[in-house]
């Protein structure tokens, strides 16, 4: 059955007043003039905009059907590197999705990817003093790397805590390891800054070592969990210096090799890789929307990144982000909601190391199309707290008078600044770019390694996190912004 509303005659009399109808103060209003505009029949069938957050988190958590899409594509697919096999099964998958779900459009986007290989071969150890056991160092390769020679490295070790540190190193850096080993800052509140402030080792960490004539560079894994695990990601090497091959050590071996340089600066680590990368390979962003009813050229994207690290299986990083916008946008659809503007689900491929799928999307968009705002969810799918906004002040102030509105999804604010690296690339196309914001004081455990898996996520919280962006997308889709 049809409710009534009394949305349009509300916003009709807002318009005339020329100030923005959509406001708490408005809402309130709205809610007491809905008894008296009782007569009034309107075009979307809830009766206000508290009434559809409520139905789409009845409905979302009732059915869970992010959690359950997770399950598919980290059980069946796993770790989804760009270019590999699983990638491009990926693909198929998010496309077979949104047809099945009735999604409009669906169609995939071609983008050129790189394509780097792990291999088979990743081991370390400190070599065993006069006849002693080696002593195992867990590594896994960066992303990038070069492999070893195939009898691997063996040589002394030079304990170093940023990037200016080894490139102030002197002759004494020379044809050995240089081993990066600045811990995540653990008195930030925010693991996202204490990642920030220490991943520039993990990046740049071959080049620096390379600069002063290191054979290799180990890096302390980027995580704030004392676990035998290492954590990949992406490296990048710089053209004019030699390039150096480099893996992450587990926060145990890191503080293994640390400890034992301290009682033997001359002791030799051996380690070996045999990643390697291969030519650019064809892949695909997927995508799929509901056209708007008033203005299908204004477009609000929802999107997560397909791709994933091959360590674990992509379920945080981001599973989750794609899953939670699939889910965002069947939920308006299962809801009967009739979007005035179009609501899209892009998921992007290649985040992890290239950003191939963001860039090229913004670099295909249409000339007639005008991006609005862009919403991803890429910090993990834990309990939401906040989206994160990055938008001119008054864009930021009427997101920020919708706070109250979210939540019963649990987000508790608007914060100025956010967004994602696949959406960034909208930015010079004027679109207001929104990141999801969950808790994050466990990302980081699980972050491009073997523990990023689905029994690590929590299906409401991840549920609540697709609620918040439908919710979000919708009042968009009908204020614009
Ligand atoms: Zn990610």
């Amino acid at each position: 059955m049809l409710r009534k509303s009394c949305v349009t005659i509300v916003a009709l009399s807002y318009l005339w007043l020329d100030v923005p109808f959509f406001s708490t103060a408005a809402f309130a209003q709205q809610r007491h003039t809905a008894k008296a505009a009782a007569e009034v029949t309107v075009t979307n069938p809830m009766s206000s905009y508290s009434d559809i957050v409520s139905s789409l988190v009845k409905k979302g958590l009732t059915e869970q059907q992010a959690y359950k899409n997770l399950a598919e594509l980290t059980g069946k697919i796993g770790g989804r590197l760009s270019g590999s096999p699983q990638a491009a099964k990926a693909v198929t998958w998010g496309k077979n999705l949104m047809e099945k779900l009735g999604f409009q459009n669906v169609r995939l986007q071609n983008v050129m990817v790189p394509h780097w290989v792990r291999g088979k071969v990743e081991k370390a150890w400190i070599v065993g003093r006069k006849g002693r056991k080696n002593i195992p160092l867990a590594i896994c390769a960066l992303g990038g790397s070069i492999a070893t020679p195939k009898k691997g490295i063996t040589a002394e070790v030079i304990e170093v805590h940023s990037l200016a540190e080894a490139k102030a190193l002197g002759p004494e850096a020379k044809g050995k390891i240089i081993f990066f080993n600045r811990p995540m800052d653990p008195t930030l509140v925010s693991t996202f800054a204490a990642y920030g402030g220490a991943v520039d080792q993990r990046g740049g960490g071959a080049s620096a070592a390379a600069s002063v004539g290191g054979v290799g560079a180990l890096i302390r894994s980027m995580t704030l969990v004392v676990d035998n695990v290492p954590h990949t990601g992406v490296m990048y090497y710089r053209d004019s210096i030699p390039k150096v091959p480099t893996a992450a050590l587990s926060t145990v071996a890191a503080n293994r090799l640390s400890d034992n340089l301290k009682r033997n600066p001359h002791l030799r680590v051996h380690f070996a890789l045999d990643c390697k990368t291969l030519s650019d390979v064809k892949s695909a962003n997927v995508i799929g929307e509901l056209p708007g009813t008033e203005f299908p050229n204004e477009v609000i994207v929802m999107g997560g990144h397909l791709d994933s690290w091959d360590k674990g299986k992509g379920a945080h990083d981001d599973g989750v982000g794609v899953t939670q916008s699939i889910e965002a946008l069947r939920l308006i659809k299962e809801l009967g909601l009739k979007p005035k503007r179009t609501i899209r689900v892009v998921l992007f491929m290649n985040e992890e190391n290239g950003s191939r799928g963001g860039e090229g999307y913004a670099a295909q968009l249409p000339a007639n199309e005008k991006a609005v705002a862009a919403i991803e969810s890429d910090a993990g799918g834990f309990d939401p707290r906040a989206f994160g906004v990055s938008a001119d002040s008054s864009v930021f102030q009427k997101i920020a008078s919708w706070a109250s509105l979210l939540e019963p999804t649990d987000i508790c604010s608007i914060r100025r600044g956010g967004g994602g690296e696949d959406i960034s690339y909208l930015k010079d196309k004027g679109a207001a770019l929104i990141g999801l914001v969950p808790s994050n004081q466990r990302y980081f455990d699980y972050h491009h390694s073997d523990k990023d898996v689905l029994a690590n996520v929590n299906s409401r919280e991840l549920e609540l996190g697709a609620i918040a962006m439908a919710s979000l997308a919708y009042f968009i889709s009908e204020e614009g912004l």
